[in-house]
Parts: C-alpha cells; sequence; structure tokens
C-alpha cells in the first residue's frame, strides 16, 4: 500500500534539483528559482494522470479536506454527512470550519449507506462526503441521485484511494470536489501533503486562495496581490512537492503491484467459505490497498484476532472495530466535545447527539471485519506464507468453535 516502500534515487534527485537553486517556497522567487517549479509540475501531473482540469497541492490530506470544504461554501450551520468510519480528519475538518459533522453508518461496501443518508438529510444539510476507504468506492450512482435530488454538493474524500477508480472515472474527480493525501502511509507520499481536486474552476481558484492567506496570485510579486477573501496557510512546499513528483511517476506501477498482490491474497483467503469480502460497487476500480474480509460472527472474528496476535502476525491486520483513529465506537474526544477552543453552539448539540446516538449497523459489519494491508514488496512466496498462515489461524478458531457448538 505505502509509496515509502519504493523510496529511492528518483526522489533524491527531485529533492536535490529543489536544493540546488535554494528556493524550498512554491510561489515567486522566479528569477532565483532558475525555472525549477515542482509543486506545478505535480499538479499538471495530478491532473493528467487522473483526467481532472484542476489540482491545488497543500500541506496535507486534512487540509486538502478544509480548503476543500470552505471553497464549496460549508461553514457555519451547514450540515456535513458523513460515514461513521473514517480516519478523524473527516470530522476535523468539518468543525474546523464551523460546520457541524453528522455521522451515519456505512454498508458492506465500508462507505456511505445511501439509505442511511437519505435519512440524515434536514434542512441543513449543504453536503454529503462519502469516503473511499481502504482503496475502494462508495455506491456513487446511489450518492449523486441523492445529491441531485436534494440539491446537496458532493465531496469525495479519496485521501485512501489514489487511483481507484468507479465506472471509468478516477475516484475524487466525480463529486463537486476531491481530496487525496499524501501523508507517509498513503499510496504514493511526499511525507506531507495533500491535494484538492475539482473540474469546477471557481472552486479550484477558491482553494488555490484559501490554501495561501488569499492571495490572489495575479501580482508581479506577492506584496502585490490583492486578497478577496480570508484565506491560511496550508502551501505544501518544493521539497514535499519534488518528493511527491517522483512518486506520481511510479504510481502506475505501485497499483500493478497492489493489484496482483491482493489477488494472490484474497485467491488465498477464498479457500475458506466462511470468509466473505467487502463489496464493492466496481470492483474493476479497486486500487487494492487493502483486502477487507469478514467472518459470520464478531465472536469468530476476536478469536481469529487473537490468534493472529498470538502467532505474531496480526501487524497488517486492521481490526477497525477496536481501532481508536478509524471507527467511531472509540472516538470519545469527539463524542465528548474535547475541543480546546469554544466550538459553535450547533456543533455543541449535533456533538451530544452524536455521542448518544447507535451505531449497531455499523457495529455489525465493523465487529466481523479485517482489512489485511496489501504491501509492495512481498515477495510471490512471501505472500503465500503469510496467507497460508492466516488460513491456518482462521481455521483453528473455526474448528475451535464448531466444538464448543
Ligand atoms: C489520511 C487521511 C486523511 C488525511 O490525510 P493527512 O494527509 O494525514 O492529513 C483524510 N481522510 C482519510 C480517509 C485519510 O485516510
Amino acid at each position: 500500500m505505502p509509496g515509502f516502500e519504493f523510496f529511492g534515487e528518483e526522489e533524491r534527485k527531485e529533492v536535490n534539483d529543489v536544493l540546488q537553486t535554494g528556493i524550498l517556497m512554491r510561489y515567486g522567487f522566479d528569477g532565483p528559482r532558475k525555472g525549477i517549479w515542482k509543486s506545478k509540475e505535480l499538479e499538471e501531473m495530478i491532473c493528467k494522470t487522473f483526467d481532472c482540469k484542476y489540482a491545488q497541492l497543500v500541506s496535507s490530506g486534512t487540509a486538502a479536506l478544509t480548503t476543500a470544504l470552505a471553497a464549496l461554501g460549508v461553514g457555519a450551520g451547514d450540515e456535513v454527512i458523513m460515514p461513521a468510519f473514517t480516519f478523524v480528519a473527516s470530522f476535523e475538518a468539518v468543525l474546523s470550519v464551523g460546520a457541524i459533522p453528522v455521522l451515519v453508518d456505512i454498508d458492506e461496501t465500508l462507505t456511505l449507506s445511501p439509505d442511511a443518508v437519505i435519512k440524515a438529510i434536514t434542512s441543513k444539510t449543504k453536503c454529503i462526503m462519502p469516503v473511499h476507504m481502504c482503496g475502494s468506492m462508495a455506491d456513487l450512482d446511489a450518492l449523486i441521485k441523492i445529491c441531485k435530488e436534494y440539491k446537496l454538493l458532493l465531496l469525495e474524500d479519496a485521501c485512501q484511494s489514489i487511483g481507484a477508480s468507479y465506472k471509468g472515472k478516477h475516484l475524487g474527480t466525480i463529486g463537486n470536489a476531491g481530496t487525496f493525501s499524501f501523508d507517509f502511509v498513503k499510496t504514493v507520499t511526499c511525507a506531507e501533503g495533500g491535494a484538492v481536486i475539482t473540474n469546477d474552476e471557481s472552486i479550484y481558484i477558491k482553494s488555490d486562495g484559501y490554501s495561501d492567506h488569499g492571495h490572489d496570485h495575479k501580482g508581479v510579486d506577492r506584496g502585490a496581490d490583492l486578497h478577496p477573501f480570508i484565506g491560511y496557510n496550508f502551501r505544501i512546499s518544493e521539497l514535499h512537492a519534488a518528493v511527491g513528483l517522483a512518486q506520481f511517476r511510479k504510481l502506475e506501477k505501485f497499483l500493478q503491484i497492489q493489484k496482483k498482490n491482493h489477488q494472490q491474497l484474497k485467491d488465498i483467503l477464498s479457500q475458506i467459505p466462511e470468509v466473505s469480502f467487502r463489496s464493492i460497487p466496481d470492483p474493476a476500480g479497486d486500487s487494492c490497498t487493502f483486502l477487507s474480509w469478514f467472518l459470520p460472527t464478531e465472536e469468530l472474528m476476536r478469536g481469529v484476532v487473537a490468534e493472529l496476535k498470538d502467532k505474531n502476525i496480526l501487524a497488517g491486520n486492521f481490526y477497525w472495530f477496536d481501532n481508536n483513529w478509524h471507527y467511531i465506537r472509540k472516538w470519545d474526544h469527539l463524542k465528548n466535545a474535547g475541543s480546546l477552543n469554544n466550538l459553535n453552539d450547533e456543533q455543541k448539540i449535533a456533538l451530544e447527539k452524536i455521542k448518544h446516538a447507535s451505531f449497531a449497523a455499523s457495529d455489525n459489519i465493523m465487529n466481523k471485519c479485517i482489512s489485511t494491508s496489501i504491501t509492495l514488496l512481498l515477495t510471490e512466496e512471501q505472500i503465500k506464507d503469510k496467507g497460508d498462515k492466516m488460513v491456518a489461524a482462521i481455521k483453528k478458531v473455526l474448528a475451535k468453535q464448531n466444538i464448543i457448538a
């Protein structure tokens, strides 16, 4: 899954280009930078790779979500519907623009349940934010239909699914805007970085300004820029963009390896009739960063987690149900409105509601689910060995359960 497995000469060369001029900033210094514009080059490459009109690089995936929300005009009083299974960045970004996170259930796609979305719509709903978790996609046809019917914006969090697609279109380019993260464990990394992508010129112009103190970037120098609106500093540096550029050139290779390794592991686990797999709206578009699989009951899955741990092979197998970062069950800081600064009253009410809400439908999926991360550097033999050990652990737990039953 992570690009950091392939860090090498290519990345060093790009970074050295920047170090040679010493111009580490992405804007200005036109003369001294001697034609080196790594951020611009990477933005062009992202547009070309994903067939979209505009890309704005920023300092992280969280910054990309925050910027995209602001550019979409989402703010105080607006509700954003998002899934209960996601990374904490999703609600952080929503809260940071003053808006209200509305968390709803997922389904077997491990992404937003369209039925749960419909039930959560109110007169305050402004945006639906599907999160394409673990390399694969939400049911976008259903969500687009809802957005059209209720006149809502669609913001795709594609941070974990770079290179995945849905019916021939790249994830992130289908909604009004999309976001990527290039943090250290993502499909391509530049240490820290992210991007807002869109086909809408006005969202792009707003993202461009918002991520750089509201600069309109029309002046001959930064001092001459106007500020049509208030912005913040979410800029990426040229050093980060340089690493990203080298990584992006390898994206196709990463995806090919991921798909091959994913298929091999899936074939091995498929031997066990009790194992089922995540439902994927467009299987051909899966970027295959993870293989997500289920057992029939929580008890069985907990048994397997314990067995994998016992055999020292739990690493890379994520039982999200017990995880502090990715699933609502353990987000006590959110439920208790543990904010350093004062949240607005509507946000406080919304968080109190989340604290008492039931996510039984999601619990019922997540408590039986493991996502196994697909590493790039494993050989065919190593994957076979890993898969065989997982199969042995699962069979052992199944056998025990049958004896008890
Ligand atoms: C990684 C991630 C983010 C945030 O990215 P950072 O670059 O780490 O800020 C947002 N959403 C999801 C689903 C992620 O996995």
